[in-house]
């Protein structure tokens, strides 16, 4: 079977990116690792492609994610009018690193539903399993070049957010992308599961804390709050609980599944959802968040919000259960 690509959106995507010599790559704030590694894989693509230009990945750097390579900032007043590529991202307010500068046209990748970003060239697929695995379908077919480096960021971003292929977001595609990556690249892929889930002791034993102290309702819903003492009993960051709540994906138990963290840095709580059957991005959005069908999230600033959202969830995973 021959994978059908829609070349017409790659081959515009291709001829923006070669029409500028400057190039920012923003991605959105508390960065995952498909985030991370589509944003440096492409900048790294683009660099290898046309040596000459000046392109940089922005926004706040973050340790554990380190091995995928460093971002670049650079000074915005000595930029002019740059292509801002933004990715992984559907909404402004969510875009990390880009205060203060001046830019001549977006240009936009995404894999979310869509909101107020829009592209002069825009490829917004929602049934994409990530951005890396879009990043990937327009490196191979394109003239933008790929190397072992690129190749294995590209993987992971598509392995972390895909959960190891087993979302729903994974297709077909999916398989025929990453089989063409790794048959173009010689990558050894198997070693790479290392970077994304090695962890401490200390991270399993929150693991464990976690799952002693979800409260389970009647509905199928599940939620903690995790307190900032909490996360210091453990050794662990604010970002800690989004990277492991799809680990709770299959519990016979639960439908929908939440995780509270109080983020004391930003005074807010940070909120993260996941179902295995409603809708949740249209609740998420109603608290001031967003994000995918079955993957969502928010952040809220009353305790009262919080429960609010809780109340609705657990309905909607009711009204799921009666239908
Ligand atoms: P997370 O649980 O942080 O991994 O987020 C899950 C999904 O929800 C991601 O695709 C995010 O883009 C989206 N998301 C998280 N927080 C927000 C927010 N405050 N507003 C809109 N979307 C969000």
């Amino acid at each position: 079977m021959i994978l059908i690509i829609n070349k017409n959106i790659l081959n515009k995507i291709y001829r923006e990116i070669k029409k500028y010599d400057k190039i920012v790559i923003a991605r959105h704030i508390g960065p995952d690792p498909d985030a991370i590694a589509s944003q440096i894989a492409l900048r790294d693509s683009i660099l290898l492609t046309f040596p000459q230009k000046k392109v940089y990945a922005v926004g706040i750097s973050v340790a554990k994610f380190k091995s995928y390579g460093s971002l670049n900032h650079p000074n915005y007043e000595e930029l002019n009018n740059p292509l801002l590529i933004v990715l992984d991202v559907p909404n402004m307010i969510r875009v990390d690193g880009i205060e203060g500068l001046k830019y001549k046209s977006i240009l936009k990748i995404d894999h979310h539903p869509k909101e107020d970003i829009e592209g002069l060239v825009d490829w917004t697929d929602e049934s994409k399993s990530s951005t890396s695995q879009m990043v990937t379908e327009l490196i191979l077919n394109t003239k933008l070049k790929l190397n072992a480096k690129i190749a294995e960021n590209l993987f992971l971003g598509i392995v972390s957010d895909s959960e190891r292929f087993s979302l729903k977001n994974t297709s077909y595609e999916t398989f025929a992308t990453v089989s063409s990556l790794i048959k173009e690249s010689q990558i050894d892929f198997s070693s790479l599961y290392e970077v994304l889930y090695t962890r401490p002791l200390s991270e399993h034993k929150f693991i464990a804390f976690i799952t002693n102290n979800l409260i389970v309702d009647e509905n199928k819903f599940a939620y903690i709050k995790i307190s900032d003492q909490d996360l210091k009993d453990f050794n662990v960051d604010a970002a800690t609980p989004s990277n492991l709540i799809n680990g709770y994906n299959f519990i016979e138990e639960i439908l929908v599944w939440m995780f509270v963290t109080e983020d004391v840095k930003n005074n807010q709580y940070k909120i993260s959802i996941r179902s295995r059957g409603p809708i949740i991005n249209e609740i998420a959005s109603k608290y001031n968040g967003g994000g995918h069908k079955f993957a969502s999230g928010a952040r809220l600033t009353k305790m009262e919000d919080v429960d609010n959202l809780i109340k609705d969830l657990s309905k909607a995973c009711q009204t799921y259960e009666n239908k």
